[in-house]
């Protein structure tokens, strides 16, 4: 379970929310960053990149997360301007610090919870981090039975997958599709 702040008023409470959190960086939220042309020389020095068709991007979990990002004053662009839903509303004062590591731990719970019922079931995916299951998932589920016939795992599944797209489209901002 995350902390909560003990001085909800200090000025760190973004950046003490994203090292509680880092669910941006860890594949949970994001499934690759894209990297500008400019980006890729003092890039390819730090981290491991890959350059389909000339353009450079990463896939998460990123290599450079370890609680918190280890290349933080060489970070990409696009990892230096992302704010999230929720780290927006805190900086707009519209939701305090404790609710918004409340909504951190729910979606950590939330994903445990997931990770649970797939290792129980025989879904064979694919990919690394767990905002590609998530799609990945999703497709599969698409294709196959009907409600009436998925097993109790299987439905609740189905309902967590709801909860979790509820949960990150009113906080974060964000969908997993
Ligand atoms: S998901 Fe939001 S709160 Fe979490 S680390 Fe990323 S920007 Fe920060
Ligand atoms: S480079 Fe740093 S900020 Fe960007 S995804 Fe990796 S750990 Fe996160």
């Amino acid at each position: 379970m995350l902390k909560k702040s003990l001085n909800p008023g200090n000025m760190n409470e973004s950046s003490d929310l994203c090292l509680s959190c880092g669910c941006c960086c860890d594949g949970t939220l994001i499934g690759f960053v894209k990297l500008g042309s400019e980006e890729l020389p003092a890039l390819r020095e730090l981290m491991e990149i890959e350059e389909p068709n000339g353009d450079g991007l990463f896939l998460h979990p990123c290599d450079s997360f370890c609680d918190g990002c280890t290349i933080y004053s060489n970070r990409p662009k696009q990892c230096a301007s992302f704010k999230c839903g929720l780290l927006k509303s805190l900086e707009q004062k519209e939701l305090d610090f404790d609710s918004a590591i409340d909504v951190i731990n729910e979606l950590k719970q939330k994903k445990i919870a997931i990770e649970k019922t797939l290792a129980m079931l025989q879904f064979e995916l694919q990919s690394p981090s767990f905002y590609f299951k998530i799609v990945e998932l999703k497709k599969l589920l698409k294709k196959g039975k009907a409600e009436s016939s998925l097993t109790q795992n299987q439905l609740a599944l189905t309902s967590d997958l709801k909860q979790l797209d509820s949960l990150l489209s009113k906080n974060f901002g964000l969908t997993l599709d």
